[in-house]
């Protein structure tokens, strides 16, 4: 409910910061194939919304393709390059998972070990819960085994659920040695944003989900200093689906790296009316 609120904005903005072309029919197509998404993949559906956007320069041109035309952007300048600089900034020809990560929206997100991905044994139990998922392993492997195999609409669903897969190994991946190491680079570079609270004077957060379960809540940002949740400032992050980060991630995260934990005692606001507390009984 959330995400489709918004996807159809994303929609028309990512399929144009994929596409050097901006095509006037894309946002009608994206909003095409959201509704047969949405029907089809109703289970999916909160996840899915910010897929769709690549489904749009998907059903275009395919993603992956969609980056290679970002490279040499011959004919457009104009337009064309502020929304190079999108995927520019994302990695040229990077794979699917770079590219994924760099996405507006996705900045909560670390770019997961290939080498992670391709045993089995870390994926375990994701089977049943990622339709395609043949599919949606090998986009994100940047496999060819689908090219040629599926038409657009069934392209634009696996989209939906390597994104979704992605998102859920991803969970996994960032309560491992080496994904707690990548959160902690972000963690470091402030890229999960700060405490909105005042007397957190700016103090880092880490996002975390309320659940492991996806499309049970989206993203939320904890506070380590004060110890709450608070919604992402960013309304792209707030479409992500909060079991693409887990339940576990900020406090192991904490646990491992005991350092980044703020020491100080948290300082809280008092009421006051011409300088004088208030009562309990007043207020
Ligand atoms: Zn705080």
């Amino acid at each position: 409910m959330l995400k489709n609120a918004n996807p159809s904005r994303g929609v028309t903005n990512r399929s144009n910061s994929g596409n050097p072309n901006p095509n006037p029919s894309g946002e009608l197509h994206a909003k095409a194939l959201k509704a047969v998404s949405s029907s089809v993949m109703d289970p999916r559906s909160n996840p899915g919304g910010k897929k769709r956007p690549e489904t749009a320069s998907t059903s275009m041109p395919r993603s992956k393709e969609t980056k290679l035309n970002n490279q040499p952007p011959p004919d457009i300048s104009d337009t064309g390059s502020e929304e190079t600089d999108l995927s520019s900034s994302e990695g040229d020809d990077s794979s699917w998972i770079s590219w994924f990560c760099g996405l507006r929206g996705n900045e909560l997100l670390c770019e997961v070990d290939e080498d992670y991905i391709q045993d089995d044994f870390n994926l375990c139990g994701l089977q049943g819960l990622v339709p395609y998922y043949d599919y949606a392993l090998d986009m994100i492997l940047d496999s060819d085994s689908l090219s040629g195999e599926v038409d657009g609409e069934e392209h634009s669903e696996i989209e939906s659920a390597a994104e979704l897969l992605y998102g859920l190994i991803h969970a996994r991946y960032i309560l491992t040695v080496k994904g707690l190491n990548a959160m902690h680079e972000k963690f470091k570079r402030v890229d999960f944003g700060r405490c909105p609270r005042v007397f957190c004077a700016g103090q880092p957060c880490l996002p975390v989900g309320s659940s492991d379960i996806p499309r049970n809540g989206s993203v939320k940002m904890y506070c380590p200093k004060c110890e709450d949740l608070y919604f992402p400032r960013c309304k792209y992050q707030s479409n992500m689906d909060g079991a693409y980060i887990g339940s576990t991630f900020p406090h192991l995260y904490l646990m491992t790296y005991p350092s980044a934990k703020p020491a100080n005692p948290v300082q809280s606001y008092v009421p006051r009316v011409f300088g004088f507390k208030l009562h309990k009984s007043s207020g």
